[in-house]
């Protein structure tokens, strides 16, 4: 039809979508060389067609609220919309300049949900300030940089990562002025203690660690890392975009960590990808408090206050108070779960991951056995014979309504697959996708041919990635070149 064209496509000279009554005034007096020689150009639509051609646009789009999406690393769960709603009520926009008996609304928000990130991680203080996981990784490793400098142990500029961890933490580490130094995982990407102990020395700020680590294993030798590298001097940094799984159960405070921080938008209620708003809050241990970048909110009597930001904070890493929306939406979601809930996050994740991985071990290769965490990965699938490649079997995921895991990461393993089913997800659904994953794994024995062509229903066939991330096309004006 029509409407799935692009806008300009379907634009007719002189077509209105609206019609206002005429201006009574006559000019505003914009200077000339202010006002564009030729007008712009925009598709002339009615009404009726540029509704229908944005919605028909807005269901080409995949999303959690349009099928299953067990995207490994990610948790990309469903959201209630309640908590939309509420952190859209205009009570909770703020003008940054507000004096701050107006707003002590928002300001109890902030402290309450510092204050319940604090009880849920052991780390003793969160700043709500940075804007993402990976922007907390930076504000994380400028505390531990300071913290080192302000001591004068000048030489620590290393930071240790896993070979296995998250590509936001070396760069981090770099944008931070430390240099990352790899640390090699076991098979099931934790750490390997005689590697580890090799690279201990006076020159080490600190490590950074996924718990569980990116291959949905707990690091269970958690608590002796952590004693090696408090014994040298350096401090353990938690990436905490792998809550999810050990919410309520265990805490990164309470196994040695000193600074972490949360992806508000994986584990609270915020959705992420397509690079929305997001919020990344950073914690430390009671000792680095000061260097925490401001605002942190205190509450002093009755009244909420920003304490001012003193000498030793890192200073700011965002505009005034960082994504007010995003707190609201994860204060809203904290309060509607409750503590005794809260438990049941993790328990669920992991028990759908782990009844996905058992279901499908005969058909994909499993090369970490044993429980998971919230997620897994396959190294593809067990029969190869037929060449049949982790990228062939998520394009076919596609033609059954069904986004891909993760592919190709972690690095550890060569066809990576991992996959990661929130606790949002009925059994059903879960049963759904075991049966779509059953039935790729067969069309790749019998069809194979079928499997490496797809996808077949989707609005774009497989593309050219390469040229895609290269030379992308986002303009209208660049198609008619
Ligand atoms: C998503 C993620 C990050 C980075 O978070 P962003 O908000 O995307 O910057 C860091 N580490 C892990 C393990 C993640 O999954």
């Amino acid at each position: 039809m029509y409407y799935d064209s692009l806008i300009f496509e379907i634009s007719n000279k002189g077509r209105v979508g609206y019609s206002l009554p005429k201006s009574e005034f006559k000019s505003y007096n914009i200077p000339k060389n202010l006002l564009r020689a030729t007008e712009a150009n925009l598709p002339e639509v009615s009404e009726l067609e540029a509704v229908r051609h944005y919605t028909n646009v807005s269901t080409k789009n995949f999303g959690v609220e349009k099928g299953f999406y067990p995207l490994g690393s990610c948790t990309m769960k469903y959201n209630p919309k309640i908590n939309q709603d509420i952190s859209n009520m205009s009570q909770f926009s703020l003008h940054p300049y507000a004096p701050m008996k107006s707003i002590q609304g928002i300001l109890e928000i902030y402290y309450e949900t510092q204050r319940i990130l604090s009880e849920l991680s052991g780390l003793h203080t969160f700043s709500l300030n940075p804007y993402a996981g990976a922007h907390g990784e930076l504000a994380g490793l400028m505390i531990m940089r300071k913290y080192h400098m302000d001591r004068n142990d000048t030489k620590r500029t290393k930071v240790i990562v896993p070979d296995s961890a998250h590509g936001t933490n070396p760069a981090s580490a770099t944008v931070a002025g430390l240099i990352s130094v790899e640390v090699k995982s076991n098979l099931d990407g934790t750490v390997n203690i005689e590697s580890l102990k090799e690279l201990l020395t006076d020159e080490i700020a600190g490590i950074m660690l996924t718990n569980p680590n990116t291959a949905g294993v707990f690091e269970k030798d958690i608590l002796e890392i952590a004693k090696l590298v408090h014994d040298i001097g350096g401090l353990l940094y938690y990436d905490g975009a792998n809550l999810n799984p050990i919410l309520g159960l265990a805490r990164p405070g309470d196994m040695g960590f000193d600074i972490m921080h949360i992806n508000l938008h994986k584990t609270f209620s915020t959705p992420h990808g397509g690079g929305g708003p997001g919020s990344g809050p950073v914690g430390v241990v009671e000792s680095l408090v000061k260097y925490l970048p401001s605002p942190v909110i205190k509450k002093q009597g009755e009244e909420y206050i920003i304490e001012d930001s003193n000498e030793t904070s890192i200073g700011q890493v965002s505009h005034f108070y960082g994504n007010i929306g995003v707190v609201t939406k994860a204060y809203t979601y904290l309060l509607t779960v409750g503590k005794e809930n809260m438990a049941n996050i993790g328990r669920y994740s992991v028990l759908n991951a782990n009844y996905i991985k058992e279901s499908l071990k005969d058909d994909y290769l499993l090369p970490i056995k044993g429980i998971c965490k919230h997620e897994f990965v396959f190294d593809g699938l067990i029969d190869k014979s037929h060449h049949v490649t982790t990228l062939d079997v998520a394009k076919r995921l596609l033609d059954y309504d069904v986004h891909p895991p993760t592919v190709y990461f972690p690095l550890t393993f060569k066809e990576s697959l991992m996959i990661e089913p929130p606790e949002t997800e009925s059994k059903a659904t879960i049963d759904d996708f075991i049966e779509v994953m059953r039935t790729v794994a067969e069309e790749a024995r019998v069809t194979p041919d079928l499997v490496k062509g797809a996808p077949y229903n989707t609005v774009v066939k497989r593309l050219d990635e390469a040229t895609a991330a290269r030379k992308p096309i986002v303009k209208y004006s660049d198609l008619l070149k």
